[in-house]
């Protein structure tokens, strides 16, 4: 089916056409007739599925036939978790815009930067805003901005903006909202929050629920190789050296993780850079454009980057540590595989760590054949001191493993 049939307008077409994209993905196609039609929606959005284009190409649909206001008023209202996500949803935004007969002013607001260059940027008003929450309020507060004018409403990976602790910020951003307006609602997962904010910000919404058919999963091959803690970056250096043309995103549990293992590869002459909520906003953004431009092999990061960034063509993402949560697992191994694309999801497997991927595997209804690669297998040692080290351990899953609180409570109970 081709995008003109969809009930776009010609210089849509033209910038879609530009894009490549030669016709809508499942998503695409369902939702847009249906925001076209003024309908709010509710979008179970896999990652990679095209969602953004989805809410975005109805929106400027909707701006061509309203016309610029002058001066110009916020129009669209586009809510994100991350600063990634809102420069990649702007820059969609405005490559989609790029023929449309009256230039698009978007503004595209985040925390971790300056406030004054927003500020400035916001005179004379904007069209459509993508913001994180907290910066968004900032700005109201500072009155750079207001949101009487919004028409449509997007919540951009709710699951995420939940998870993330922006329910206040989210709830005080609604008050400030016109009553009359369409509300559009994507998330990956449906905790019982997500379902609560959907009950109360949608009406009547038409369900974009894309059946997890093998057509709309990402083409993934999923590997686990089992390899002894301490020999994990000698693998991961033996594998980046194997396929020296690939680019790798490889997940570790902390920041100091990141910078060891950067070192690291760095030190063995790899092309590695880090990418974790501590760095700059402008060192992470070089990062990751030296990354989209080939000119970094390996990009090592926490889970900030599990969620959000869009990479083409990445083929190889590696989970040296395991995710806490086995929904994580999910959103990092769809940082490849996107539109369409295949992509390698490696995840090692210590002895330590056998019991944990196993729930993972539960939790995502998954089986993964364990290899091991000779030279990196795990000792029988230890294999025994994994098995020893934490008895008690139910393989670190969120929420279930006792925390240390919990531990010092117990301690303190039975009188130690
Ligand atoms: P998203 O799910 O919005 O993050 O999009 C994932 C990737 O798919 C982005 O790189 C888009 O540029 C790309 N994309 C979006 N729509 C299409 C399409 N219809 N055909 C091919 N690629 C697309």
């Amino acid at each position: 089916m081709p995008f003109a049939s969809l009930g776009l307008s010609p210089v849509l077409v033209r910038a879609v056409n530009e894009r490549h994209y030669t016709e809508p993905t499942a998503i695409q196609a369902a939702a847009i007739p249906a925001i076209l039609q003024g309908r709010d929606v509710l979008g179970a959005a896999q990652t990679g599925s095209g969602k953004t284009a989805a809410f975005a190409l109805p929106i400027l649909q909707r701006y061509l036939a309203q016309g610029r206001e002058t001066p110009r008023r916020v129009q669209a209202l586009i809510l994100v978790p991350t600063r990634e996500l809102a420069a990649q949803v702007g820059e969609t935004l405005r490559g989609l815009a790029q023929y449309l007969p009256q230039p698009l002013k978007v503004a595209v607001l985040f925390g971790g930067v300056s406030i004054n260059p927003q500020m400035m940027g916001l005179r004379g008003g904007a069209d459509m805003v993508v913001a994180t929450p907290g910066r968004l309020l900032d700005l109201i507060e500072h009155n750079a901005l207001r949101l009487s004018t919004v028409s449509t409403l997007v919540l951009d990976e709710a699951d995420r903006l939940l998870d993330l602790g922006f329910a206040d910020e989210l709830a005080r951003i609604l008050a400030l909202l016109p009553q009359q307006r369409q509300n559009l609602l994507f998330s990956a997962t449906f905790p019982a929050d997500v379902h609560a904010l959907v009950e109360h910000l949608l009406r009547d919404p038409i369900r974009v629920e894309m059946a997890s058919t093998p057509e709309t999963q990402p083409d993934i091959v999923q590997r686990a190789i089992e390899v002894a803690a301490d020999k994990r970056t000698q693998l991961l250096r033996h594998l980046v050296q194997a396929h020296p043309t690939e680019r790798m995103l490889v997940f570790v549990a902390s920041k100091y993780a990141v910078e060891l293992v950067v070192h690291k590869l760095c030190k063995a002459g790899i092309h590695a850079g880090p990418f974790h909520g501590e760095l700059s906003q402008g060192t992470r953004t070089l990062v990751l454009s030296e990354f989209k431009a080939h000119r970094l092999q390996v990009v090592v990061a926490t889970d900030v980057a599990a969620r959000g960034l869009d990479i083409r063509q990445l083929p190889v993402v590696v989970n040296y540590d395991l995710p806490r949560s086995p929904v994580d697992y999910l959103h990092r191994i769809g940082r490849t595989g996107r539109a369409g694309e295949s992509g390698l999801a490696i995840s090692f497997v210590p002895p330590e760590s056998e019991a944990h991927f196993r729930l993972i595997e539960k939790r995502q209804n998954l089986r993964v054949p364990r290899e091991r690669i000779e030279g990196f297998e795990p000792t029988q040692a230890s294999a025994v001191t994994a098995s020893l080290t934490d008895p008690d351990s139910n393989g670190g899953i969120k929420g279930k493993r006792k925390s240390k609180k919990d531990k010092l409570r117990e301690a303190a109970a039975r009188g130690i």
